[in-house]
């Protein structure tokens, strides 16, 4: 008999993940809260395209993308910038989001996929340890197994029973809080920086950009803390004077929401149980970047579910497709969440002191949502008398540098030594240990 697949919300690996096993045979329901026209936010995103590939989906039409410039990054004085060098072959691509999710829903829906819009999902149903269905306001809903793929406050995985030995919340610095809209653009000039990324703007913790386009000028406000509308007004003011290609009046978006910017979730399974994108905290740690990584783990999880030929969906089963996603994205992603928590230790002006000394170099900056390691840190090293100088000389910020380099040490030989098979007492010890890396 067919298996009964529910993914529960429309998130991008689900969806991705379920065209890959309805083309297998199984029964694919999707559960969405918003309506069909309102799926996405009315904005651009970044992504790499060859995760398309690798979750069998065709490239959309090229009418629908084009190639991203190089982001320019600005300390918090703005003295000194430093201008990513993204290789050609390496180049994301930029869509409308709600463009993307036209894609991928009619792939999805080709390969037999069912949709329900706006059903909102309350929390899990579970009996014997086992999660079994979804409660919704259209009813309950009972599946073989349910994909956890609604976003990063999800319902289901905030709700789980404790002892299935998923983390249900976030920690301190663990998401950003974001304000996002495109405004009119203001001048016809040629922008130099067209994609400017403030780290520390104004002097509060987190991150700003200005992409001038040709028809406005999106702005986004990261912080890591929530802020209120009139303090996004004000700080939109403060980026307004120094970037005049940044309008008053708000065209596109306008909306707060929230984004990860953490550790992979350390257990992504349960018994009839598992989550994938930012249900499971699959963003670049730094950037924010989820779509591609979503992809990419929908392959991966679809080969876990269709192997599993038993049809029971057991945290035992479904532990082949963590191990696998953390051995090709997640340890490298976790490894980045540590320079996300040297972020958050620095002050404001070591932060400049790093930019004005080449501690950090376009090498390091050239952080793209298909930056799944700490790879381009490695020239760091090869760097080191002339940077290893200006580094020695601020005491404290040697001290703090010294500590990510321990955490990333930690990283490295926790996810190598997580267990490859499941054993419910030795997966929770190695998940304890590695989440206490991050804890702040
Ligand atoms: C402002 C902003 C900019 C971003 N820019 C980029 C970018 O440029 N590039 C990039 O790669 N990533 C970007 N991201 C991150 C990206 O959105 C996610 O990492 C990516 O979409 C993967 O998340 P997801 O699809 O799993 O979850 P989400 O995008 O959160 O989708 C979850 C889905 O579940 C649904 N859902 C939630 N709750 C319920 C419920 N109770 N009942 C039913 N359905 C529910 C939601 O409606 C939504 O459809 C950005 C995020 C934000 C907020």
């Amino acid at each position: 008999m067919n298996k009964n697949i529910i993914i529960a919300g429309g998130g991008h690996g689900g969806i991705a993940a379920g065209a890959l096993l309805a083309k297998n045979g199984f029964n694919v329901t999707v559960y969405e809260k918003n309506s069909r026209e309102n799926m996405g936010y009315d904005w651009t995103d970044i992504f790499a395209p060859n995760a398309l590939s690798v979750a069998g989906i065709p490239m959309p039409d090229k009418s629908l993308y084009e190639y991203k410039t190089d982001m320019t990054f600005y300390s918090t004085n703005e003295k000194k910038a430093i201008r990513q060098r993204v290789p050609e072959d390496e180049l994301e691509i930029k869509m409308e989001r709600r463009d993307i999710y036209n894609h991928i829903i009619s792939f999805a829906e080709k390969c037999g996929v069912k949709f329900v819009y706006s059903c909102n999902i309350e929390k899990p149903i579970s009996k014997n340890g086992r999660v079994i269905g979804i409660k919704t306001d259209k009813g309950d809903f009972y599946g073989d197994l349910i994909i956890d793929a609604c976003g990063c406050n999800s319902p289901v995985r905030t709700n789980l029973n404790h002892g299935l030995g998923v983390q249900n919340q976030m920690g301190a610095f663990e998401r950003f809080y974001v304000y996002r809209a495109f405004y009119n653009k203001a001048t016809e000039k040629e922008i130099e920086d067209k994609y400017k990324v403030c780290l520390f703007p104004d002097n509060v913790l987190g991150i700003g950009w200005v992409a001038t386009e040709d028809e406005y000028t999106d702005l986004l406000i990261g912080r890591f803390e929530p802020f209120t509308p009139e303090e996004a007004k004000e700080s939109a003011e403060k980026f307004r004077q120094r970037n005049e290609s940044l309008g008053t009046d708000v065209v596109r978006g306008g909306q707060f929401v929230q984004i990860p910017v953490r550790h992979t979730l350390s257990v992504m399974v349960a018994d009839g149980y598992v989550a994938i994108g930012d249900a499971a905290f699959m963003t670049v740690p730094i950037i924010g970047s989820g779509i591609a990584n979503s992809f990419k783990a929908a392959k991966i999880l679809a080969d876990a579910i269709i192997d599993d030929v038993s049809g029971e969906y057991t945290a035992k089963s479904l532990w082949k497709y963590q191990y696998n996603y953390y051995k090709a994205l997640g340890s490298g992603l976790s490894q980045l969440a540590t320079v996300k928590l040297l972020l958050t230790r620095l002050t404001p002006n070591e932060l400049d002191y790093i930019f004005e000394n080449d501690i950090l170099t376009w090498r390091e900056m050239t952080i793209t949502a298909n930056s799944t390691s700490l790879k381009s840190f490695i020239h760091i090293a090869s760097d080191m008398p002339k940077r290893g100088i200006a580094i020695v000389k601020d005491k404290a910020l040697l001290k703090k540098l010294l500590g990510v380099g321990e955490d990333i040490a930690k990283v490295v030989a926790v996810c190598l030594s997580m267990p490859k098979a499941y054993d419910k007492e030795r997966v929770y010890k190695w998940a304890k240990k590695y989440d206490n890396i991050f804890k702040v």
